[in-house]
């Protein structure tokens, strides 16, 4: 996932030395940086993404900073997904939205710029004109599928 070698930062969680140095997402916590606010609470914070996908695209963050979803909690995670659900809703109710994608970027490899999680709650308008470039794969065979079930499962904890 990205992480060199943890240590612990100033909200007392662990994060890798890439997150301590490149997270843009603290210095807006912190007012050091300015934001456009939707929403705040306690432990939690959204904010208008700055290259919005489509205009209202917002980010959803947990005010501690876990690098991706493997080391945030799973209470932090639900809040997320919680607040995530309203902005949605509020996306529909206030900018005529038709639809919403909500995404969320684990590691470099999978394009997560910044490594402190947050979610992306993105309206969607009928003629937004956006595409996804979903380049869907196939499997030679159903046996390379089970194999692949199978292999995942046994990774599976509790
Ligand atoms: P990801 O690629 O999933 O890590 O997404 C990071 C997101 O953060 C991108 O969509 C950026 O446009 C957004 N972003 C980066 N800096 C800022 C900022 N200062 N204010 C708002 N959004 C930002």
């Amino acid at each position: 996932m990205g992480c060199f070698f943890y240590v612990f930062c100033g909200y007392h969680s662990p994060v890798s030395f890439y997150a301590l140095q490149m997270n843009i997402f603290e210095k807006i916590i912190r007012r050091e940086i300015p934001a456009a606010i939707v929403y705040e609470d306690d432990d939690t914070l959204a904010f208008i993404d700055i290259g919005p996908i489509i205009k209202g695209h917002t980010l959803v963050i947990p005010k501690t900073c876990y690098e991706t979803v493997i080391e945030t909690p799973d209470e932090v995670l639900a809040k997320l997904m919680s607040i995530s659900k309203r902005i949605a809703a509020a996306q529909i109710k206030t900018l005529g939205a038709d639809g919403v994608n909500i995404i969320q970027n684990n590691g470099r490899a999978a394009g997560q710029e910044v490594p402190h999680i947050h979610i992306h709650v993105i309206p969607r308008f009928s003629d937004d004109g956006h595409h996804w470039n979903w380049d869907a794969k196939s499997y030679s065979s159903s046996e390379e599928m089970a194999q692949l079930a199978e292999k995942i499962g046994e990774g599976f904890s509790e």
